[in-house]
């Protein structure tokens, strides 16, 4: 068993190679161009690769729903080249191997629960902040599309009254998660990237506020036994123990103590990162193997 992995990004491309037990084999990166330029560099890869099913964790918006007509095809994206492009039916057909796709959260969080962070656990939440913010939902035991699939980044959120941002970057939402708190806002806010911002900057307060919010949302509606944050955003500012600061306040005792876990087993980085989403490519490849 040779099972292709391919985690599809707006800026990047990583291919890997997993054996039946999720050893990985080989990986490489590509830079997502057009289709035109980047999917035959793909289809080559793992050609050569001698691959027996392939696992999409694909950026979105995408169809996810098996079985549709346009299942696999990106939807509404601003990455304006592949917008309708049929990311499933072309590897499909380029490769003539059974292919299973999901968004790259819900892929993420499917590792994580399988063998990261959250091994042993049946309902995870995995929420990537970087240049947007997105989650994937694991309950269950299995991953949660719903009418299309959840978009955690555009849940709304109160804005912080010291927020200097008055509109959110979302050109959607005034006041969504992604407009207040993903990379680009740090940027519209204080006039640099998240990774130049001091340690001690008030803006990592205002960045923990609103992640704290979507974690406490998180809380009261799907119930996840663990909330993982990766993502480019959260390597800086402490970040991690100031949203856990903040979601306690946020949520107020209301959820009985003896059933919130320790904040630090609660509220914690992926193990798996930053390729939680390759290996969730990999077992998504070893399911589609067995159809
Ligand atoms: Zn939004």
């Amino acid at each position: 068993m040779r099972l292709g992995a391919l985690e599809a990004g707006g800026t990047k491309m990583v291919l890997g190679v997993f054996d039946g037990r999720m050893k990985l084999l080989a990986q490489t990166s590509i830079p997502t161009k057009t289709p035109a330029e980047t999917m035959p560099q793909i289809i080559e890869f793992f050609a050569g690769q001698k691959i027996t099913s392939l696992g999409i964790a694909a950026f979105g918006p995408v169809n996810v729903r098996a079985g549709s007509a346009d299942y696999g095809t990106i939807l509404n994206t601003p990455k304006l080249a592949w917008q309708k492009y049929p990311l499933l039916k072309a590897l499909s057909e380029g490769l003539g191997v059974p292919c299973r796709l999901d968004t790259d959260v819900n892929a993420a969080a499917l590792a994580e629960s399988m063998m990261g962070a959250a091994k042993g656990l049946k309902n995870c939440l995995y929420f990537t902040v970087g240049t947007g913010i997105g989650g994937g939902l694991y309950a269950e035991g299995q991953l949660i599309h719903g009418l299309l699939h959840p978009e955690w980044g555009h849940v709304l959120l109160t804005r912080h009254e010291e927020d200097p941002l008055l509109h959110g970057v979302c050109p959607y939402h005034p006041n969504c998660a992604e407009g207040f708190a993903a990379g680009p806002s740090i940027q519209a806010r204080w006039g640099v990237p998240a990774k130049d911002l001091p340690e001690d900057h008030r803006g990592w307060d205002i960045e923990a506020y609103y992640l704290a919010q979507l974690c406490a949302d998180a809380l009261m509606t799907v119930s996840p036994e663990a909330i993982l944050l990766g993502g480019g955003v959260m390597h800086s500012g402490q970040l991690i123990v100031r949203v856990r600061q903040h979601f306690l306040r946020l949520v107020n005792g209301y959820i009985d103590q003896e059933y919130l876990p320790e904040m630090a087993d609660y509220i914690k980085p992926p193990a798996l990162y930053p390729d939680s989403g390759l290996y969730g490519a990999g077992y998504l490849a070893r399911s589609a193997r067995k159809k």
